[in-house]
């Protein structure tokens, strides 16, 4: 391909691994910082990079890097929060897909509008958030959103999906069932929420409840909910700035009631939620912690020594290291529990 034929804001050999928080080595071939949804329409009509490989990134908050990707990464840094709607019932905002989810959560929370509250501090873009349906503390994207925009990567064509369209489950949407999350075939500009008026707090999990039993709020308003999501969240959670690391490096597993029954007997402590299914949620942590992961290293690469769930990058680690630690955990708490663990972010 000629530099000629490459739009001016599609760059060539770029770095990734600034562009990670888990900041593991990596180069894309092609690398288009896309402000607008008129840039995607322009990449589409574009014969040679119509045929490249593709991946839609956005904070780089969920992604490991296993070397360098041959193709097109397209950045979504999509801007803009506006209040759209307001009736009886709700607020609705319509945020770009570039925006930071954070501070999406923290504006909301100052125009007085409840709802994000519990998803406080969690890492990432807003357009990001729908992908894997972000959740925490019993409050997840699924309760909130209203609809979303897309574009086509290869038609530059738009595709509206309303909230059933989104097809939503556990950390779970389209975008994953349709593996359009690792083939870059569909790319999030928009994201409208619904943020209730008769909003009610959230406060059943237990580390929450505890947080504001300690700050005395017995009805806490949204804010103070948020302040007390952020508390938790900085005292297990690095920070990326200072060591590299991808969050929750593995989904909580559900298992069968009967393994779960199986698993209590043996280990009586075993944090344990049953869901509607039968199945029962565990706490991937506390799996990892009892298999003797906790704190531990392999090579440069270790699981957090304050939440075994985070696997953070002591410096200078490459991609190979990531994945021999994930399966040496894997490993292990297969071994001694019988359950599978299963990656959450993104190999690239
Ligand atoms: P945690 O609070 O120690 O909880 C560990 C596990 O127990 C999670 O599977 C959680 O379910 C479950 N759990 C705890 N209390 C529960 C309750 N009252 N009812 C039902 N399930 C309960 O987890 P953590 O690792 O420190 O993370 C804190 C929160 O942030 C969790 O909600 C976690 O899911 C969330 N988080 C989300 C993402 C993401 O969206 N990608 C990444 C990191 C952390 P849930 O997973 O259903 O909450």
């Amino acid at each position: 391909m000629t530099a000629r034929s490459l739009p001016d804001f599609v760059e060539r050999d770029v770095d990734l691994a600034a562009r990670t928080t888990l900041a593991l080595p990596g180069r894309a071939a092609y690398f288009a910082e896309l402000k607008s949804t008129a840039q995607l329409a322009m990449l589409a009509r574009e014969p040679a990079l119509r045929t490249m490989r593709r991946f839609v990134i956005g904070a780089g908050s969920n992604l490991v890097l296993t070397g360098d990707f041959d193709g097109l990464v397209m950045k979504v840094a999509i801007g803009g929060r506006q209040l759209v709607e307001e009736n009886d019932d709700a607020w609705v905002v319509r945020v770009g897909a570039g925006e930071d989810w954070h501070q999406l959560v923290m504006w909301t929370l100052a125009q007085g509008w409840p709802g994000l509250e519990n998803l406080a501090l969690i890492p990432g873009t807003v357009g990001a958030a729908p992908i894997q349906n972000i959740g925490a503390y019993g409050l997840e994207m699924a309760d909130r959103l209203l609809s979303l925009e897309s574009v086509d990567t290869l038609t530059g064509k738009p595709v509206p999906l309303d909230h059933a369209g989104c097809r939503f489950g556990y950390r779970d949407s389209v975008f994953k069932q349709q593996g359009w999350h690792l083939d870059g075939q569909r790319l999030i500009t928009h994201v409208s929420l619904r943020l209730p008026r008769r909003w009610q707090a959230r406060t059943r999990y237990a580390e929450l409840a505890a947080e504001l039993e300690r700050r005395q709020l017995a009805s806490p308003s949204a804010r103070q909910i948020a302040e007390a999501v952020i508390a938790i969240r900085r005292r297990k959670l690095p920070d990326p700035a200072t060591l590299p690391n991808a969050g929750s490096f593995f989904h909580n597993p559900r298992v069968s009631g009967s393994l779960a029954e199986r698993l209590a007997t043996a280990h009586p402590e075993l944090p344990r939620y049953p869901q509607p299914d039968g199945s029962v949620k565990l706490a991937a942590a506390w799996l990892i912690e009892r298999s003797g992961w906790k704190g531990r290293d392999l090579g440069r690469v270790g699981m957090y020594e304050r939440q075994a769930l985070v696997l953070v990058n002591r410096g200078g680690a490459h991609g190979a290291e990531v994945i021999a630690l994930a399966r040496a955990v894997q490993a292990d708490v297969s071994q001694c529990f019988g359950v599978e663990l299963t990656p959450e972010p993104i190999f690239l």
